[in-house]
C-alpha cells in the first residue's frame, strides 16, 4: 500500500506476524522514500470482523448495538408501500 505519510507507492515489509490466533497478519512497513514506519493488518474478508480496541484487544460485535443502529436507520427510511 502507499505510504500514508508521503504517498510513496513502494513500501517494504520489515516484520510480519500472526495475531488474533492466526486470523490476522500484522505487518510492520517502512516507506522506502521517507522511511516512516507504519503498521497494517491483513484479515480475511469473510470473517466476521471484530472490534479492535486501541490497546489491541478484540471484542465481538455488539449485536444489540448493531440492531439498534439498523432500527434507527429503518425508522428514517420513508415508507415504500
Ligand atoms: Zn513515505
Amino acid at each position: 500500500m502507499h505510504c500514508p505519510f508521503c504517498g510513496e507507492h513502494e513500501t517494504k515489509v520489515v516484520d510480519s506476524r500472526l495475531v488474533a490466533e492466526g486470523q490476522q497478519i500484522r505487518r510492520r512497513r517502512e516507506c522506502i522514500s521517507c522511511h516512516e514506519r507504519f503498521t497494517t493488518f491483513e484479515v480475511a474478508e469473510l470473517l466476521m470482523p471484530k472490534v479492535v480496541k486501541n490497546d489491541g484487544t478484540r471484542q465481538p460485535f455488539d449485536e444489540d448495538k448493531l440492531r439498534a443502529g439498523i432500527q434507527r436507520a429503518l425508522e428514517k427510511t420513508p415508507c415504500q408501500c
